[in-house]
């Protein structure tokens, strides 16, 4: 059974706590309306073993802080205090044999629907293997990727992953690890937390954000990567039928990396993907810091 690590310390109201510290009143309105925006951050040692380095934190800073923006929540912190609240976080808890993934949320503590909003920075960091994702079988989920007028998905708040969590759940039921959510159309929008790339005849195809998906951080790398290795990149909307007679297909995500699926539904996929398979060496030979890519900047820790 998936159990989250409870790690010894946190960022919690300014500074580095123990774990037991991280708590929230229930009247606030990140437990009554669950009003926050989060981001999730990947840290990877470098091949080296003497650097870390996070990868693309501007961006996800940038992120947060248009999720923050549109819901009107304000970000109590300018990106130099982010960077450092996340760099003395790993320094206080990484081990030379882990990569880490760091969620950075801000949680509206005092307020009332929109009133006097204050919110605070809580960051949590978990260890991670340093292998590289297998491949996994996913489903079509029954659920629906909800639409801009209703929650929007380029908004990064927990509220977002409710069907999230319906459709992960329906996935166990059905055999599946994770789950793709249609959007109202009845297209392609994204999985449970991570984008879908596709291939088909040598072109990698994603739907654009219009269509219910995150804007995703590692999509835009991935795009980087095909334009340097002379791949061609469309975003375009996608049919439920073209993930059946894809050529290949992967989720791509800061935490997912980049999945290779095997199977769809019912529709087993070519079990070679050689376009997916020279994504993903770029991707990890950048991540890793031995080939430097435009693409993948990373925010060095010297531990
Ligand atoms: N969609 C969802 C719903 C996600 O949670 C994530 C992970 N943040 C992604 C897509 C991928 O986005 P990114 O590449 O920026 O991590």
């Amino acid at each position: 059974m998936a159990q989250l690590q409870k790690p010894a310390r946190l960022f919690f109201n300014g500074k580095i706590r123990p774990w037991e510290e991280g708590v929230l009143h229930i009247s606030s309105e990140a437990v009554t309306r669950g009003l926050n925006v989060f981001e999730g951050l990947k840290g990877y040692w470098q091949e080296d073993e003497k650097n870390f380095g996070i990868v693309a934190m501007p961006r996800h800073f940038a992120r947060l802080q248009r999720s923050a923006r549109l819901l009107h929540i304000p970000c109590p912190v300018d990106y130099k205090q982010f960077e450092r609240a996340c760099h003395e976080l790993i320094l206080s808890l990484y081990r030379k044999d882990k990569d880490m993934w760091v969620r950075a949320t801000l949680y509206v503590v005092e307020g009332h629907w929109g009133e006097g909003t204050v919110a605070d920075l809580v960051l949590t960091a978990y260890q991670h293997e340093k292998e590289q994702p297998a491949p996994i079988d996913v489903g079509i989920s029954t659920w629906q990727r909800s639409a801009d007028v209703t929650l929007p998905p380029r908004i990064k708040t927990s509220s977002n992953y409710q069907v999230a969590r319906l459709a992960r759940i329906e996935g166990r039921d059905r055999g599946f690890s994770e789950m793709i959510l249609l959007n109202q159309w009845g297209r392609v929008a994204e999985a449970t937390g991570a984008c879908v790339l596709i291939v088909r005849d040598n072109v990698v195809i994603t739907p654009p954000a219009f269509e219910g998906r995150l804007e995703s951080i590692t999509v835009a790398i991935m795009a980087d990567i095909c334009a340097s290795l002379g791949i061609r990149f469309v975003e375009r909307p996608i049919d439920r039928t073209e993930l059946y007679i894809a050529d290949e297909i992967c989720l791509v995500g800061t935490l997912a990396e980049i999945v290779p699926i095997r199977k769809i539904d019912h529709y087993v996929l070519p079990d070679h993907s050689p376009i997916i398979n020279q994504l993903a060496k770029r991707f990890w030979s950048a991540v890793r810091g031995s080939q430097p890519h435009p693409g993948v900047d990373l925010s060095l820790i010297v531990p």
